[in-house]
């Protein structure tokens, strides 16, 4: 793979935003570099536009070397971040696998890129050369997610590896739910494949949705671009310091994750003994995928009792299904009180 031939020309050529911070790095007595106000400290001062200190943590924590880390506003700004970088608007496209997660296709619409759905099989599966067959010479991105959303399986990884290896342009892995699957993320093989993007998030096992705060793992060199072409400081210090916070207390994560996964193999036998729940998917997630007889007919009712779902019956392979977040035992205890009173009517 060669770098400079998958970038835009415009971003290629970019000479990046040069903020006071980056101007002059280290510490200092008296700042008056920045036209910021003297005053109300530590809110005052600009923060770090590179997070080192948080990147540092979450290297240790993740063992994956600070150069090979990015932070986003949220996932959602490396995957926007990925199409801007790569994707020249009306000219270029990207493939990926449906059903999936929608902010790829809707950061595709927004960036005027073609968008190149390929069904999972049967299994919610798939295989790289039907991948490999939908891209063309304008191909410069092609997004997995493992474990998938809203499907919950993760994906074969044999197939992975060979889409890593036969795709010229780059692959993203979205391992959002990674910390509650068995499986391993595919970070160790960073060295292995410079065209891969790994993106996970604070939102989910970190219990952190509300800070907005996502990583991206690549090679150095598309770390680099992305670095250059984000918003000075797209990590503001309040974020900063909360991710700090609960990387220093990453035991209450993982008590988090070990409790949600029993509630989840707790949660999926009482959804087997419920009469109209048809098919429960296997799951790698902290949600399951059902089907129901008639998605739309539960989801009323369960909103009518202030419990709410998500129905995903108009996703492509999701006809009658609901998706349904693993909450605490009295949240799941109330949901399935809530559908044997459903399965009576
Ligand atoms: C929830 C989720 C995310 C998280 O996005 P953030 O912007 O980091 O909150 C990313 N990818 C998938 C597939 C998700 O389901």
């Amino acid at each position: 793979m060669n770098l400079n031939e998958l970038l835009r020309e415009n971003i290629k050529n970019l000479q990046a935003y040069s903020c006071a911070r980056d101007e002059f790095k280290g510490e200092a007595s008296v700042y008056l570099d920045a036209n910021e106000n003297p005053f109300n400290s530590p809110f005052n001062r600009y923060p770090d536009p590179l997070q080192w200190k948080l990147k540092e943590k979450m290297s240790d924590i993740k063992n994956i070397p600070v150069e090979n880390i990015f932070l986003g506003n949220g996932s959602d700004e490396a995957i926007d971040l990925l199409y801007r970088a790569f994707c020249e608007p009306r000219q270029d496209n990207v493939v990926a696998i449906e059903p999936t997660y929608g902010m790829y296709k809707v950061c595709a619409s927004v960036n005027d890129i073609e968008y190149r759905k390929v069904m999972l099989d049967e299994n919610f599966d798939f295989e790289a050369y039907k991948l490999i067959d939908s891209t063309n010479a304008h191909t410069k991105i092609i997004w997995l997610c493992s474990p998938n959303n809203p499907t919950g399986n993760s994906l074969n990884r044999k197939e992975i590896h060979k889409l890593l290896k036969w795709f010229r342009g780059i692959v993203v892995i979205d391992e959002a739910y990674i910390d509650f699957s068995a499986g391993e993320s595919m970070s160790d093989c960073l060295l292995l494949y410079p065209n891969m993007v790994i993106l996970q998030t604070m939102s989910k096992a970190w219990g952190n949705a509300a800070i907005r705060l996502g990583m991206a793992y690549a090679s150095k060199d598309i770390i680099q671009v992305l670095n250059k072409i984000k918003y000075p400081y797209n990590i503001n210090l309040l974020t900063q310091n909360q991710a700090l916070k609960a990387l220093d207390n990453h035991e209450q994560t993982e008590k988090w994750l070990s409790d949600l996964n029993e509630e989840r193999t707790l949660l999926i036998k009482e959804l087997g003994k419920i009469t109209f729940v048809n098919h429960i998917c296997p799951t790698d997630a902290n949600f399951v995928l059902v089907k129901v007889d008639d998605a739309n007919a539960v989801y009323k009712f369960l909103v009518n009792q202030g419990i709410i779902v998500r129905n995903r019956s108009n996703v492509s392979l999701c006809l009658n299904c609901i998706r349904i977040t693993v909450g605490t035992k009295e949240e799941n205890k109330t949901l399935i009180e809530e559908l044997k009173k459903y399965a009576l009517i």
